[in-house]
């Protein structure tokens, strides 16, 4: 590293605090009253579609660029907004992208596959071996060149710092705040935002991404040094939305998601927000969630997912659950 490259500083793909706004409709449908419930708009970052990954972009971004690299290189589910804000961001800055997604190359690229393709990424399909595998091969086989590389849904350390900040940003809107519920993928957004806001604010709605999720929000916590403050078992995590796995459409998760196009007009995604949405609503119901507190759904994003799952989109799609 040179010092030219020091002086390189993060990319901005967020550039103000995201929008805040009532959603009394859904509030008053889920047993809440008017005025407790708050949706934060980061699916309407300006990046590539949008969505929180772009938060954690602009330091692992800004990691990449300093160390000179010409290119990332990431990994993800065949549908991951991770990999489609990645090589939205690359785009941006002018660096090449090499996604390893999941399985193989679907007989139609669509929702994220779609995006990633628009954004001049390259493509290569892990098959059955894991991603993270085939990765690791092409880093050490040098064939891309310099590369840097961005974590699985872009969490570590030094980027779920971005929703720190956000929590500060959310702490200003909102400085009543009693819950955040936001869904778990590879948990750096929880992470973030429980060392901002406190554990006893934050509930996490596990999709099933990892193995663990509180395990994986309770590790990045330690590593960016909050681990005392906040151990494992001071985490709030519904582990119940999950049901047969990340990529199954569960029927809370269909409840949820119509509910708020119904009655808010608001999109969700099958994945992520859409669990988030139902594990709210259960919340609500069995009181960890009581009229009167105000409650903040963090929208992650996501959208283009709809359109790439297989109970929404697709000529073979499968019959919705
Ligand atoms: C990745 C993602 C999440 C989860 O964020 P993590 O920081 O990976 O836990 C939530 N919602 C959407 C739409 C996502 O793409």
């Amino acid at each position: 590293m040179n010092g030219d490259q020091q002086l390189i500083p993060d990319p901005t793909f967020v550039s103000g605090p995201t929008q805040v706004h009532l959603a009394d409709r859904l509030a008053v449908a889920i047993g809440l009253d008017a005025g407790d419930l708050l949706i934060k708009r980061d699916d309407l970052i300006e990046l590539g579609g949008g969505g929180n990954k772009a938060r954690k972009l602009q330091i692992t971004m800004g990691e990449a660029l300093r160390s000179g690299a010409g290119a990332v290189l990431t990994t993800g589910a065949p549908q991951s907004n991770h990999a489609r804000l990645t090589a939205a961001a690359a785009a941006r800055v002018g660096l090449r992208c090499v996604l390893v997604l999941q399985e193989e190359a679907p007989p139609k690229p669509l929702g994220n596959v779609l995006l990633d393709q628009l954004f001049g990424a390259h493509i290569v399909w892990s098959g059955d071996a894991s991603a993270e595998a085939v990765a690791d091969d092409l880093q050490t086989g040098g064939s891309l060149g310099s590369v840097s590389r961005i974590p699985f849904g872009g969490s570590n350390a030094a980027s779920a710092k971005a929703y720190i900040d956000a929590a500060g940003e959310l702490r200003n809107q909102v400085p009543d705040v009693r819950h955040v519920v936001v869904a778990i993928g590879s948990g750096g957004t929880m992470a973030g935002l429980v060392s901002g806001l406190g554990a006893e604010v934050v509930l996490g709605v596990d999709c099933g991404a990892v193995p663990d999720g509180r395990a994986t929000v309770a590790g990045l916590i330690a590593a960016m040094g909050h681990g005392d403050q906040y151990p494992a078992e001071s985490l709030r995590v519904d582990r119940s939305q999950i049901g047969a796995g990340y990529e199954h459409l569960t029927d809370g998760t269909r409840a949820a998601l119509t509910l708020a196009a119904e009655r808010e007009g608001l999109l969700l995604d099958p994945t992520y927000t859409g669990r988030a949405c139902s594990g709210l609503v259960d919340a609500v119901a069995r009181g960890d969630i009581r009229p009167g507190e105000r409650t903040v759904f963090l929208h992650t994003g996501g959208l283009p997912g709809l359109f790439g799952h297989p109970a929404f989109a697709g000529s073979d799609a499968e019959p919705p659950v």
